[in-house]
């Protein structure tokens, strides 16, 4: 028997393939008006040209995630457990069955923001554990668990770096399995057909901060929001006028609106990123490796 279903990769290869294009020249086309967060004047440039990285990554995964919202909303999905947790795992999913390198980095890097994230909260009071999503640092590992998962030889430096159990990394192979059978099963009548399109409607909206505009720059000129148009027109019968909008919105956050059939991407939240990366940088000014293994 042969276990290894495939997630309709090569469908979403093909379509991601197309829209990476624009990917690896990513670096914001600057305008007159926008400016790089104030964090940077402390970066050296080419830490500056990481936290960008960085931030886009965090970008596309988000914008995955919220995608995983609007597959269950659009499809009425049957969501087992917390919906959010599901849409990390799917988002993930979708990503590393890509098999392309820029999609496995946005993978080390969605892990990495949640655990610059949870190093943000020191105290317990901190942490929400009534929250809709798991905690940061509970959505971390559960991201290294599917890496490891899906190829252990790929990301086990990465695993290695932060202690991975091996023992959990042997579970992680069975419960990925799991999640792209489950997930395959649920979509499977939801599939496109080869002349299936969807149109989506893509708004990059104007900000007047100069650092949200740099981040709008980022994300219009990598094509973020054409990418999950590429990646889920023909793959799903999702119909026409699903808006995908990237905005200023008051909030470090991004959503899914299903009465709008909406989903937004904040430019704070890329702002939000970036200076957590920055921030790294600024504390570990020795660079790559925290060296916590000190005896
Ligand atoms: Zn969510």
């Amino acid at each position: 028997m042969n276990a290894r279903s495939s997630f309709r990769a090569p469908l979403l290869t093909a379509a991601l393939a197309v829209a990476l294009g624009a990917l690896t020249d990513a670096r914001p086309v600057m305008a007159v008006e926008p400016a790089p967060p104030e964090i940077y004047d402390e970066l050296t440039e080419e830490q500056a040209a990481e936290a960008d990285q960085f931030t886009l990554n965090n970008a596309i995964a988000t914008v995955f995630h919220e995608a995983g919202h609007m597959l269950v909303s659009e499809f009425s999905l049957p969501v087992l457990g917390k919906e959010e947790d599901a849409v990390d795992g799917l988002a993930v999913l979708l990503l590393l069955e890509a098999e392309d390198e820029d999609f496995n980095s946005a993978v080390e890097d969605w892990a990495n923001v949640w655990f610059l994230s949870a190093g943000t909260k020191e105290d317990e009071e901190d942490m929400a554990f009534w929250d809709s999503h798991g905690l940061d640092e509970q959505r971390a590992y559960a991201t290294v668990c599917m890496m490891m998962g899906k190829d252990q030889k790929r990301f086990k430096d990465f695993a290695d770096s932060i202690d991975f159990p091996e023992y959990r990394a042997e579970e992680c192979i069975e419960e990925y399995q799991s999640q792209l059978n489950s997930w395959n099963k649920v979509l499977l009548p939801h599939e496109a057909k080869k002349t299936d399109k969807t149109n989506f409607k893509i708004t990059y909206a104007p900000t007047k901060d100069p650092q949200l505009a740099y981040f709008r720059e980022m994300i219009k000129s990598a094509g973020v929001m054409e990418m999950v148009a590429a990646a889920f027109s023909g793959s799903y019968k999702l119909k026409d006028g699903i808006k995908l909008t990237a905005t200023e919105c008051g909030v470090a956050n991004a959503f899914w609106s299903a009465d709008d059939r909406e989903m937004t991407l904040c430019y704070e939240d890329l702002l939000n990123s970036a200076q957590l990366d920055a921030q790294w940088y600024i504390d570990n000014p020795d660079g790559e490796e925290e060296t916590s293994e000190e005896e």
